[in-house]
């Protein structure tokens, strides 16, 4: 593509950024990314503590079916290709009551089996949803281009591709994980329904979740997140791309009502023809620029924190010293912890044994998590320095101790590599209430989507998991793209990239 001589500067170097700066340079632009962070990826992100590695993000990679376009994109960006390899893993998760386990496996078969084999009363219920959770497969998020840019003959297609999603929407669109649970009687299955999303989270959520698993689009690229993100970040760099890192950008500078640069924390400004921000749309409209550019949807969304709730996390990672019995994520009961004003009985163990990179030989990484929401984040914000170290390691105990309770073959094998909670993503990505995906999608709720442009300031454009329902990775990339294909759009050029 010839060098058009013009500048995209993109403002942070997450998934969508590092995109938007890839599908620039194709699209014959210079591209710049400025990322507050030493090291770019954002919240696909990993570290290593004590000679382990802790992998904080990929539990499953929507795109790995090389059928799709979206596989196209993850290509384009470096992440993944024809010779990826992938963890082994069998299952999406298990859930344990009283002893009872069942299990959502990869093989929708056997999930059937296993469910009607442990409730034989629910049968009816189970292939139900096994069916639905089989028309759910076809779901995909628009690849190509931004939906606004598609025409009759796109709508035609996607409408072909997804013939049996309305179907899915019409049963389990209109309820929540909790309502979904109590179409069951076996009290192991109606957990398995609530475990792992929020409660308030629409079902249909579950099950193209689920879905994207049984049909061999959600697969796990070994080494892991960070990896991931930097064989994107040095495909960037790689095709003539400069990725500025611990250059954290203090504002949008704004003239007569064009976006025509940026200036960073220490004072320094740098001119642009074009300017892409890739962080969180909350530090966006009050921090980068003024407040009153948000687009009144998001705005709303912001606003009504019940029907747009987000969600976060409470983390630990262990370093275990034994090969562990547990597969996977496996979600069971515990003595209640607090935090804040609420109490939780279950907790959720992840095996990271598939990966092999991430512990000595013989050893293995296992991660607890507890599901947080906004009320955890301001009850977690609210906290002194002091009160927040202390209540981490209270909690971070008692966790360890619920797990050594439920496996006590773990006991004097279990070591401590390092927690975190809601408070740590806003710090180290500014993320909105500590949030790691977009607002919730709940029962009623208008789904999220606004066009990546600020009304009143032109050459601005917004890439990032917040443009789309329900964020996530394959948001985030193709949000990349889609800033890019606006900035052609508006020069009257291809938006084929
Ligand atoms: C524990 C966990 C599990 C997850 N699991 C999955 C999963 O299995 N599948 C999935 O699809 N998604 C998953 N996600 C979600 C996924 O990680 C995010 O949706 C995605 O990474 C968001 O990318 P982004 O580029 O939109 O935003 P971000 O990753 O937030 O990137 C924004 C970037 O901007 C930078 N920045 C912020 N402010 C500034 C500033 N002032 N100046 C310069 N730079 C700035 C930040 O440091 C950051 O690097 C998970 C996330 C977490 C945390």
């Amino acid at each position: 593509m010839r060098n058009t001589g013009e500048k995209v500067i993109i403002i942070g170097g997450g998934i969508a950024g590092l995109a938007a700066g890839i599908y620039a340079l194709k699209s014959g632009f210079d591209a710049e990314i400025f990322e507050k962070n030493a090291v770019p990826g954002g919240e696909c992100m990993g570290w290593n503590r004590n000679g382990y590695h802790i992998d904080n993000c990929i539990h499953w990679l929507t795109g790995t079916d090389p059928g799709n376009a979206l596989w196209d994109v993850w290509k384009t960006v470096g992440a993944i290709d024809e010779n990826t390899e992938y963890a082994d893993t069998d299952r999406f998760y298990t859930s344990n009551v009283d002893g009872r386990e069942v299990t959502l496996w990869n093989d929708l078969d056997r999930t059937e089996r296993e469910l009607i084999g442990e409730s034989p009363e629910d049968e009816d219920e189970i292939r139900k949803f096994i069916e639905h959770v089989r028309y759910a497969e076809s779901c995909v998020i628009p690849a190509i281009k931004p939906m606004d840019m598609m025409g009759i003959r796109d709508y035609m297609d996607m409408g072909k591709s997804m013939a049996n999603m309305p179907k899915v929407l019409k049963e389990y669109g209109n309820i929540n994980c909790t309502e979904l649970g109590l179409r069951f009687k076996s009290p192991v299955i109606r957990k398995l329904m609530t475990d792992y999303l929020p409660s308030d989270y629409t079902a249909y959520s579950l099950l193209v979740s689920y879905a994207t698993m049984t049909s061999g689009n959600g697969k796990i690229p070994l080494k892991g997140s960070l990896a991931m993100s930097l064989r994107i970040a040095d495909r960037f760099k790689q095709m003539g791309g400069v990725l500025h890192t611990s250059s954290s950008v203090k504002e949008i500078i704004i003239d007569k009502h064009k976006a025509t640069g940026i200036r960073l924390e220490d004072g320094t400004t740098v001119a642009a023809d074009h300017v892409i921000s890739a962080v969180d749309t909350d530090f966006l409209f009050g921090r980068l620029i003024d407040k009153k550019y948000m687009p009144r949807a998001l705005a709303r969304a912001y606003e009504d924190r019940k029907a747009y709730p987000v969600i976060t996390g409470f983390q630990i990672a262990f370093a275990i010293d034994a090969d562990f019995s547990v597969k996977d994520t496996l979600f069971f009961d515990c003595e209640p912890v607090r935090v804040g004003q609420k109490n939780y009985d279950r907790i959720s163990v992840k095996n990271y044994s598939y990966d092999t990179s991430f512990a000595p030989e013989g050893k293995t990484v296992l991660q607890a998590n507890l599901c947080q929401s906004d009320e955890d984040y301001l009850y977690w914000a609210g906290l002194t320095s002091q009160e927040y170290k202390a209540a981490k390691k209270k909690l971070t105990d008692e966790i360890t101790q619920r797990i050594i309770s439920r496996f006590p073959e773990l006991d004097g094998k279990i070591t401590l590599l390092d927690s975190w909670t809601p408070l740590t993503y806003n710090r180290y990505c500014n993320a909105y209430h500590g949030s790691y995906m977009g607002f919730v999608t709940t029962v009623g709720n208008k789904q999220m989507r606004f066009k990546g442009v600020v009304k009143g300031v032109s050459n601005l454009y917004i890439a990032g998991q917040w443009v789309m329902n329900p964020g996530g990775l394959p948001v985030a990339v193709v949000s990349g793209k889609f800033a890019i294909q606006r900035i052609l759009k508006k020069q009257h050029r291809s938006i084929e990239v």
